[in-house]
């Protein structure tokens, strides 16, 4: 048994790995050749599965010639534009995995210098999708914040950590129909600051339904936000 207190554990491991992180020499996440100073070897990064370019403005979704997707027009979220990196598949699922699970916080700031690149920097916040408070003790960090950090110190715009909180836990959508997770994440949320006529960027690791992201954007523009970008490093498409 360890000899730490049960909330201690999963933040001293987290600093352990990342201690061992910055020893580690430059090899590829994915293929363990040489890397230099980056996650991945240029064949890896290349070959990541791009999100389409192609797409709905609103949430991503592949569309003919890059008009709102049906979805969107018959019941249109509360967030303006979604900026999507990679097509949740292999081998991004691998890495945001990794970082998840196996605690590679190097891969948040290199997904965050990365969604950075698609955004400007014109008067933003970032707000990162919190986790509920058991889920951050179990794992010991939130991903979707160390991803925002990295973006917001890249784009020199404020994070705000803590303004957005999981006030209960969600069970998994994937089963659910697209009401049925509306409903899922209803009041799931709380914000506690005053974003009166603020862009917001929302970050998080990956997007499936957009269900929570979209209730999150509700309750952000009910505390003004005037528009709202989600930001996310991988989408999971329908098609
Ligand atoms: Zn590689
Ligand atoms: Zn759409």
């Amino acid at each position: 048994m360890s000899i730490l207190p049960q909330g201690l554990i999963a933040p001293v491991t987290h600093l352990a790995r990342q201690c061992r992180e910055a020893l580690l020499p430059g090899t590829c996440l994915l293929c363990g050749g040489d890397a230099g100073k980056h996650l991945l070897c240029p064949d890896c990064h290349a070959e990541l599965p791009a999100a389409p370019a192609i797409h709905c403005p609103q949430c991503a979704e592949p569309t003919t010639h890059g008009e709102r997707c049906g979805a969107c027009l018959k019941e249109p979220p509360y967030f303006d534009r979604t900026v999507a990196l990679w097509r949740y598949d292999f081998p991004v699922d691998r890495i945001i995995h990794a970082l998840k699970y196996q605690h590679r916080i190097s891969i948040a700031g290199w997904l965050g210098q990365s969604i950075a690149v698609h955004l400007n920097a014109d008067d933003q916040w970032l707000i990162p999708m919190p986790l509920h408070p058991a889920r951050l003790r179990e794992r010991g960090f939130n991903q979707a914040l160390e991803i925002a950090r990295a973006t917001a110190r890249q784009l020199q715009l404020p994070m705000l950590g803590n303004c957005l909180a999981r006030q209960r836990p969600t069970p998994p959508q994937a089963e659910l129909t697209p009401p049925e997770r509306r409903r899922n994440v209803r009041g799931a949320f709380a914000c506690n600051a005053d974003l009166s006529g603020r862009h917001i960027i929302l970050v998080d690791d990956v997007m499936t339904t957009g269900a929570s992201v979209g209730e999150c954007a509700r309750v952000l523009k009910l505390h003004g936000a005037r528009e709202i970008t989600v930001a996310v490093a991988a989408r999971a498409l329908k098609h």
